[in-house]
């Protein structure tokens, strides 16, 4: 699925929809260059979940970040990283936990992450319209997609 979005605040609902579907062992992967609005998107899980969105920072400073709402949110930024094996990161205990983990940069992981997951793709389509695509792979996640619909895409 592939939607346009046209201001970071409907990015953010986007995310924000999603939060609200997550019911614990969500694994939503962001993909996209610097500035396509992975961060935002985090910011409206996070509102969906029940966190204050301006918790999630938006610079790249920190690997993981926890915010606990309805349910934990771990926010794991890969920017600075090398393509470091998953285990050596220790990140699966976030990734295949009871919360839900969003990471940025999902493509910098090195090995295939087998869990089913969300994999979100946004590209810059000129000015601030974003092209943002969905792949979902599992029932929970093929779920979590289907209930952002295509209303207010
Ligand atoms: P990333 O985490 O991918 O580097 P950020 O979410 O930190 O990106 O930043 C995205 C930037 O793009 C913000 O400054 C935001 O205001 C701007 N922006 C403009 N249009 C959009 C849009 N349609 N969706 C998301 N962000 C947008
Ligand atoms: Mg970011």
């Amino acid at each position: 699925m592939t939607i346009r979005t046209t201001t970071p605040e409907a990015t953010e609902s986007v995310g924000q929809r999603l939060g609200s579907a997550c019911r614990g062992g969500e694994l939503i992967g962001l993909v996209g260059d610097l500035g396509t609005g992975k961060t935002c998107m985090v910011r409206g899980v996070a509102a969906g979940l029940g966190i204050d969105p301006s918790r999630v920072s938006s610079p790249s400073f920190t690997l993981i970040g926890e915010h606990r709402g309805r349910l934990s949110l771990f926010h794991i930024d890969l920017y600075r990283l090398d393509n470091r094996p998953i285990d050596e990161l220790w990140l699966r205990e976030y990734l295949f936990g009871s919360g839900v983990a969003v990471v940025e940069w999902f493509d910098r992981l090195h090995e295939p992450v087998s869990k089913e997951q969300l994999r979100i793709t946004l590209a810059y389509a000129g000015g601030d319209e974003r092209i943002v695509s969905f792949a979902a792979s599992g029932t929970r996640h093929r779920a979590l997609l289907a209930s952002l619909g295509t209303a207010g895409c």
